[in-house]
């Protein structure tokens, strides 16, 4: 906190992974009360599958915390089909949306969950009617065990250009990797 305190270069602070929405209420609003405190900071950004994964998570409380902050809130998704966003999904997210929290989603491009353009077609016009745009779709990381949901980079480049084919432009997500070395992710495009 002293580090972005002193960095007037800051503009925007993430928490992610973990899980910030996993912190107790109290834990959160102190964090989101240190960063408002911080005058150069405009944008906090939270990273969360709780909001999915459990709806629920969208009490009075944490509510009334976003609601009392003047920085501009981000809120990441990570959801990878359009079955994880249930109508109770929608109605958590429509409490954020009306405090003006920009939604956003990212995804993991699976093999046999999402892999293919009309799936994941059907994703984004979903997260589109419960308020949220799609930003990235991230091919896999080499993780030990998991490689039976890597898609190649090939099938990967078809099944975006596919989604542009189909989709207006604002609904076709960035499709990034992870290249060690790299700070920012590099589009897919560009490996
Ligand atoms: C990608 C990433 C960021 C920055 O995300 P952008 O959406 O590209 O600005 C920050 N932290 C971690 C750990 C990331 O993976």
């Amino acid at each position: 906190m002293a580090a972005i305190a002193a960095d007037p270069a800051i503009d925007e602070v993430i928490l992610s992974g973990g899980d910030p929405l996993s912190l107790s209420d109290d834990r959160l609003a102190a964090i989101v009360a240190a960063l408002d405190a911080i005058p150069h900071l405009g944008t906090l950004r939270l990273h969360s599958r709780t909001l999915t994964s459990i709806p629920d998570r969208v009490t009075p409380e944490l509510v009334s915390i976003l609601a009392g902050t003047r920085l501009r809130l981000v809120i990441v998704a990570h959801t990878n089909h359009a079955q994880e966003l249930s109508d109770q999904v929608g109605a958590a997210l429509a409490q954020l949306r009306l405090l003006g929290v920009t939604l956003l989603n990212q995804s993991v491009l699976l093999a046999g969950v999402n892999d293919d353009a009309v799936t994941l077609a059907a994703h984004c016009r979903r997260l589109f009617q419960i308020g949220v745009l799609p930003y990235y779709v991230h091919l896999t990381d080499p993780v030990a065990g998991a490689a039976h949901f890597d898609v190649d980079e090939d099938r990967a480049r078809r099944i975006e250009a596919d989604l542009r084919a189909t989709l207006p432009g604002y609904l076709v997500p960035r499709f990034v990797r992870e290249v060690p070395g790299r700070t920012a992710k590099t589009p897919l495009w560009a490996l």
